[in-house]
C-alpha cells in the first residue's frame, strides 16, 4: 500500500516494500475475536533464552516473515496448481509477548496465545524462537486433548530429551523429556526424524527406548531411503492418535542449506528432501499444531535459512490444503 492510499503501479506491491510484512502478506489479526473462521494462525515466538550454543533465534519470526517475496499473489504448487493461501484461511496473529531473560514467563505467555488460537478452532503455526517453545505447546495440547489425544512428528538433528543441560531443567535441549516427565506427552506417541551427530548420547537413548520413543536417524534415511522412513513415520503417528503436532527444527537441514541456526550439525537433509517430506506428512495426517524453530538470523547472512523456513511453512500449508481438497500431491 502506498502512503498516498492509492496504487499507481499495476499488481500488488513487491514483498520487500512497505514498513514490514505479515506472514506471506496474510491478514493481521491481533484480537482473539478476529480468529473466527480461521484455519491457520501464524504466531511468532521471539525468544531464545533456552539456547545452549549460538543465540539469536529471537530474531527468527521477523526474518521468516521478511523472507516472503511474493505473498499476496498466491502460491500455487507447481505440481498440483494448489494454492494453500486460497484453499485455507491463514492469518498472522502477530507475536506472543515475551519477557526477555525469563524463559518460564515467555512460555506462559506463548501458552496463552496458543490457547486463544485453539479456542477459536484454528491451528497455531508457531515461528520460533528456540525449541524450548515445544514445552508450552505440549502442555497446551495435553490440557486440550489429553496426553493420549495427540501424537508428535518431530524433525530435528537432536532428540531434545536431555534430563538437564548445564544443570538447567528447561531449555531447548529438554522439552520432550520434561513433557513426558510432567505427564503431558506419551513417549510412545512421538516419532523423531533426522537424528545425527554425537548428541543425544547413550543415557538419553536408553531413556527414550524405555519411554517407547520412535526415531529415524540420518544413517537410516541413507540406508532405507526417506520415503520408506516416512511410511513408518506416518503409520506410527496415525496409529497412536487422531491428531498430530508437527515440530520442525530447521537444524534437521544440512548446514549447507541452513547455516543460520544455533546448533548446526553437518550431514542433514537437503531443503528439497525436507519440503517434500513435509508436504507428505501434512497431506496424510490431521495436524493440530505446527512450528518451525531455531532459525538464527545473525548466522544467516544470505537469508537462506529464513527462506527455507518460510517455504517450509508454505509446504505444510500445501499438504494441509491437499488433504482438505482431495488434490493429489504427486
Ligand atoms: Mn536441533
Ligand atoms: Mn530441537
Amino acid at each position: 500500500m502506498s502512503t498516498q492510499g492509492e496504487r499507481l503501479v499495476r499488481g500488488h506491491p513487491p514483498g520487500y516494500t512497505g514498513i514490514g510484512t505479515t506472514f506471506a502478506g496474510q491478514r493481521l489479526v491481533l484480537e482473539p475475536a478476529g480468529l473466527e473462521g480461521v484455519d491457520v494462525a501464524v504466531l511468532g515466538a521471539p525468544f531464545d533464552d533456552g539456547t545452549s550454543n549460538r543465540p539469536g533465534a529471537r530474531f527468527g519470526p521477523r526474518a521468516i516473515r521478511a523472507a516472503d517475496d511474493d505473498g499476496r499473489s498466491g502460491r500455487p504448487h507447481m505440481g498440483t496448481g494448489l494454492d494453500p493461501l486460497s484453499a485455507l484461511t491463514v492469518v498472522d496473529y502477530g507475536d506472543a509477548e515475551v519477557a526477555p531473560g525469563d524463559l518460564p514467563r515467555s512460555h506462559e505467555l506463548l501458552a496463552r496465545a496458543l490457547g486463544e488460537v485453539l479456542d477459536a478452532g484454528a491451528m497455531p503455526f508457531v515461528l520460533g524462537g528456540d525449541h524450548s517453545l515445544a514445552l508450552p505447546t505440549l502442555r497446551t495440547l495435553s490440557e486440550r486433548f489429553g496426553p493420549d489425544g495427540y501424537a508428535v512428528v518431530h524433525f530435528d538433528t537432536h532428540a531434545d530429551t536431555a534430563a538437564e543441560l548445564y544443570g538447567v531443567r528447561v531449555s531447548h535441549g529438554t522439552p520432550f523429556r520434561v513433557a513426558v516427565e510432567e505427564g503431558h506427552l506419551l513417549g510412545g506417541n512421538i516419532v523423531q526424524v533426522g537424528l545425527r551427530g554425537t548428541w543425544p548420547g547413550p543415557e538419553e537413548f536408553d531413556w527414550m527406548r524405555a519411554q517407547g520413543f520412535r526415531w529415524h536417524t540420518m544413517d537410516e534415511i541413507g540406508e532405507r531411503g526417506l520415503d520408506r522412513v516416512l511410511d513408518d513415520t506416518v503409520a506410527h503417528a496415525r496409529g497412536r492418535a487422531d491428531r498430530v503436532y508437527l515440530t520442525i527444527d530447521i537444524d534437521v537441514l544440512d548446514p549447507a542449506f541452513a547455516p543460520g541456526t544455533g546448533t548446526p550439525e553437518p550431514g542433514g537433509l537437503t531443503t528439497r528432501e525436507l519440503r517434500g517430506a513435509l508436504r507428505r506428512v501434512a497431506g496424510e495426517l490431521d495436524l493440530c499444531a505446527a512450528d518451525v524453530v531455531e532459525v538464527c538470523p545473525p548466522f544467516d547472512p544470505s537469508g537462506i535459512t529464513a527462506l527455507a523456513a518460510e517455504r517450509v511453512v508454505i509446504d505444510v500449508l500445501t499438504g494441509m490444503a491437499a488433504r482438505r481438497t482431495g488434490a493429489k500431491l504427486g
